[in-house]
């Protein structure tokens, strides 16, 4: 099979890494990057500015390399980044001050424009969130104040707010959309220049405010505080206020009570995880933007990975584009397979943690060993800790079925949903068990506390 441009080595090589690497990662390092040359193991990669040559260069050459590898099979393959017609090289110190870099004006964002209502699609999962995000939109300030959306990563929340300001932006009121961390990171230094002042006035004469992953601000006492009063002022004034979190507002630890209280004001809006179904109209949907010529049942087929974020969901298509691009082959059912196939044996290096800590957890309950899992073992007590494992990688991690099995000794992924199925039906009819999960996902909760900075 031969390997042919950079622009499309690299194209294939971003459809892994971004199933590989957390999407906000993807986002703010790789998303603006292009193949540009590849010339005696030389891979050329094109970027927006040093600050992201040089952070790609600290930490994600190996990623990037092994990726690289894989997919020309030259093991000797380097890669350097340019910035936009320079060299970026981190031993000539040349790199710019990412402090110098000109600081995000609030509301002066790019809307996506590919996150509007239209290109929503709408499930079970996410009707109720998708309604009162287009009712507050066409009517603000006036039914629902604030708007609270929650759930979990890449299901859709951004993509909601953006599309409720384009269509308020489009009946001209002036909306700021700002996401809780660069709020956070212009209070900071509001308050660092003594512009306290000017940062309030900006915020509170919003005509709407959408302040997207709010769970960024939790325990930020200064912030939390300031954000109370804009919020305050700007519901007393009637402009709608829209706020998206991972969780409903009662979970958040440590947010201001206050403010906690002021959040379930208005109404509280889950965004659920798509079903299958939502999932095969979301692939088709973004095959038909992106014009790619695809049959349903290669479709159907990338929709039963089990993959819930929709995010990387996309990004398994994108992967199986790029493979058939690649190889100058239509998407067929076998390509599919074959490119989505190797994922789950090669963990992500960022996440690498947790499906560790989470098997960690299981097999000190169980007082057993990792490898027990992994085993061909059947007796009763591994039979069920290796259950716990499946469960939890599924309903913590948010591993696919086919990691899910790489991960515990090649299972396959349909014997992974049957075990799935089996433990949520015996932790229905039996406390004990429930309160070992319970147990377990203590465990595991302060291990993560302990990896997380
Ligand atoms: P979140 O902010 O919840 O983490 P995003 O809004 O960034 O998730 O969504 C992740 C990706 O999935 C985006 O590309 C978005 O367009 C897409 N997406 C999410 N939900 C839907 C949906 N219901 N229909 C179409 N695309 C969706
Ligand atoms: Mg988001």
């Amino acid at each position: 099979m031969e390997i042919r441009s950079a622009r499309e080595i690299w194209d294939a090589a971003l459809g892994e890494l971004q199933v590989q690497i957390s999407r906000s990662n993807y986002r703010t390092w790789l998303e603006k990057t292009a193949g540009l040359e590849y010339q005696n193991d030389h891979f050329v990669v094109s970027v927006p500015n040093t600050f992201i040559a040089e952070y790609l260069d600290r930490n994600q050459r190996s990623l990037i390399e092994k990726t690289l590898i894989h997919l020309t099979s030259s093991p000797e393959i380097q890669v350097a980044f340019q910035v936009n017609g320079r060299y970026h090289n981190s031993s000539n110190g040349h790199t710019e001050d990412p402090g110098l870099l000109p600081p995000a004006l609030p509301g002066a964002t790019q809307f996506n424009s590919k996150y509007v209502f239209d290109s929503f699609i709408v499930g079970d999962s996410n009707r109720l969130a998708y309604a009162a995000a287009q009712s507050v939109a066409t009517n603000p300030g006036r039914i629902y104040n604030p708007l609270y959306i929650y759930g979990g990563v890449g299901l859709g929340k951004t993509h909601l707010l953006h599309a409720i300001a384009h269509l308020a932006r489009s009946r001209h009121i002036q909306v700021i959309y700002i996401s809780a961390e660069q709020f956070t990171n212009e209070f900071v230094s509001a308050v660092r220049q003594k512009k306290m002042e000017a940062f309030n006035l900006r915020y509170r004469q919003a005509g709407m405010l959408l302040i997207d992953d709010i769970h960024f601000i939790s325990g930020k006492k200064q912030t939390e505080e300031s954000f109370f009063h804009t919020f305050n002022a700007l519901h007393d004034a009637n402009r709608q206020i829209v706020i998206t979190g991972d969780l409903p507002p009662k979970a958040i630890t440590l947010l201001d009570k206050r403010l906690r209280s002021r959040f379930e004001w208005g109404l509280v809006a889950d965004i659920q995880p798509p079903d299958l179904e939502t999932r095969q109209a979301i692939l088709q949907a973004k095959a038909r933007q992106k014009e790619i010529n695809i049959t349903r049942d290669v479709l159907e087929f990338i929709a039963g990975q089990g993959q819930q974020n929709i995010r990387e969901l996309e990004g398994l298509l994108n992967r199986v584009t790029a493979f058939a691009q690649l190889f100058n082959s239509p998407p067929t059912l076998e390509l599919a397979t074959h490119s989505i196939a190797n994922i789950g044996s090669r963990e992500s290096e960022i996440d690498s943690g947790t499906p560790g800590l989470i098997i960690n957890a299981v097999t000190h309950s169980f007082n057993l060993k990792p490898g027990d899992l992994k085993s061909s073992q059947r007796d009763k007590e591994t039979s069920l800790a290796r259950r716990f494992a499946m469960y939890l990688l599924r309903q913590e991690n948010g591993c696919s079925l086919a990691q899910v099995g790489a991960l515990l000794g090649n299972r396959d992924p349909s014997s992974v949903t049957n075990a799935c199925k089996k433990l949520s039906a015996e932790l229905n009819n039996n406390k004990s068990l429930k309160r070992r999960l319970v147990e377990i996902q203590k465990i595991i909760k302060s291990g993560t506390k302990h990896l997380t900075p």
